[in-house]
């Protein structure tokens, strides 16, 4: 996923999250509409599952999204987090921004992603670093792809064929 970073003004132009420490004030999900949120706000809403950043395929025909177990060869495996946050527009096209003003793209996140669950009017789960307290239940309770991906500098069909909703 990738865009310009948004200004510190809310909302609307907000992007692709990077993993950052939540701010001071808490359970601001609960009263503050995405779409009015500061980007400290904004980018604290990602719990750092890293399950943006699989290969995923639409079928043509239903419109179903299916996710395979590959990831973007900038997503640390461990971490979970992007190598090249801050250039990733540069080091790769198949990098989707998303914000309010680009609401089809919320489909293709994962179901329990904070942005997805928000947008859909959703509470955050006991996992969510900012209901948990700790960046580590996420990967704990078995959210992110900590130890479950592959990565691909070259990706193929059948390669894909083979990795389809892990
Ligand atoms: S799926 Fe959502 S919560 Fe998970 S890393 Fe991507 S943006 Fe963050
Ligand atoms: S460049 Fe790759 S790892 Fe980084 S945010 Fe985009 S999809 Fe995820």
């Amino acid at each position: 996923m990738s865009g310009t970073p948004p200004e510190e003004t809310p909302a609307n132009g907000q992007t692709k999250p990077r993993q950052t420490a939540a701010p001071a004030f808490s359970r601001f999900f609960e009263t503050t509409p995405l779409a009015a949120m500061t980007r400290e706000e904004w980018e604290s809403l990602c719990c750092g599952c890293g399950r943006c950043c699989l290969v995923k395929l639409k079928n043509g025909a239903t419109g179903t999204i299916h996710t395979t177990s590959v990831a973007c060869r900038y997503l640390d495996p461990w971490s979970c987090s992007c190598a090249v946050y801050a250039e990733r527009s540069a080091w790769t096209a198949c990098c989707v921004a998303f914000s309010c003003d680009t609401p089809e793209v919320f489909a293709w996140l994962p179901e329990s992603c904070a942005y997805r669950l928000l947008y859909e009017g959703k509470p955050l789960p006991e996992w969510h670093h900012l209901v948990s307290g700790n960046r580590e239940t996420v990967h704990a309770a078995g959210v992110s792809v900590r130890g479950k991906i592959t990565r691909a500098k070259q990706i193929t069909w059948e390669r894909l064929a083979r990795a389809l909703d892990p």
